[in-house]
């Protein structure tokens, strides 16, 4: 069944869908996007996303293409047009068409759309072996802090570990974890979760930070420090988060297996007081 999407205002069939070739999104990756999950038809997590997303338009000096009340009114309304029970959101805002020119536009006319993407994000299968992944150079820009529609370094990362046949690739800077292509990177040694502090390197995760609240609220420690693959190999337990995966168990890194191959009671307890939330927000 074909979706319907929004574009600039309009909600349209998805081969409707259509932007200018000259927009700056298309031409410079000059934009920003959001993943929102849902489930049972709500929207989880979405104050979170939409700080971040005015945090990566500030960076960016674009403005709001719309107030917050129209954009989370978007948001519940392409969930109710496509009767979306469980899966994502997907928008993006750029600084809109304009002749090419590396320059802002004197006038820029931001460009917004937004599409719904059904997902198993629940009963997700590969929460239940738990996943494999692999590790890569990093090779992004130095602000990855900012959420940015620039993302050919996690495509070719993703593909080299789907080439190997790994679900994530971690991404690696002088000899420590920076994240994943599309996720955050966590170990678990001796009880204690261990994951990057926040900075420029890393893009700040709203499951990582709803994860946080989690362990702290359930006694589970967190040390922020970064780590070695090395150090990865002869962890407990490991994971990821985003917010189309939430709390990922990995059985697997580069090879070698982490435990027993099996998802671990931290990574385990972890996803399920995320679901229990997940299922009750709104
Ligand atoms: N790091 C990167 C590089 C990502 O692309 C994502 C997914 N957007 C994340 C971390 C996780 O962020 P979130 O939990 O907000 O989805």
């Amino acid at each position: 069944m074909s979706r319907t999407v929004f574009v600039n205002g309009d909600y349209l069939p998805e081969s409707e869908g259509k932007i200018s070739i000259f927009d700056r999104g298309f031409l410079f990756a000059d934009g920003v996007y959001e993943v929102t999950a849902v489930v049972n038809g709500k929207l989880v997590d979405y104050g979170p996303h939409m700080e971040r997303l005015d945090r990566s338009l500030r960076e960016l000096r674009m403005a709001w293409p719309c107030s917050r009340d129209e954009l989370r009114a978007i948001h519940e309304e392409i969930v109710k047009r496509n009767a979306l029970k469980e899966g994502i959101i997907y928008m993006q805002v750029t600084r809109g068409a304009a002749d090419r020119d590396f320059k802002f536009p004197k006038e820029p006319k931001s460009t917004l759309i937004a599409f719904t993407q059904a997902m198993k994000l629940v009963d997700n299968p590969n929460a239940v072996t738990g996943v494999k992944v692999t590790t890569t150079p990093d090779i992004r820009w130095a602000r990855r802090d900012i959420k940015t529609v620039m993302l050919l370094a996690p495509v070719l990362g993703k593909q080299e570990a789907y080439e190997k046949g790994a679900h994530e690739a971690w991404m690696v800077e002088g000899g420590v974890v920076t994240e994943g292509t599309s996720s955050n990177a966590y170990i678990v040694k001796d009880g204690k979760v261990i994951t990057r502090g926040l900075s420029n390197s890393i893009l700040a995760g709203c499951t990582r930070r709803a994860l946080f609240r989690l362990a702290r609220d359930h006694g589970i420690m967190i040390e922020e420090r970064a780590f070695t693959p090395d150090e990865a190999y002869a962890a407990d337990e490991a994971f990821l988060t985003s917010a189309s995966q939430f709390v990922m168990p990995i059985v697997e890194i580069d090879g070698r297996r982490i435990g027993g191959g099996q998802p671990g009671p931290v990574v385990r307890k972890l996803r399920e007081l995320f679901l229990q939330e997940a299922a009750t927000s709104g």
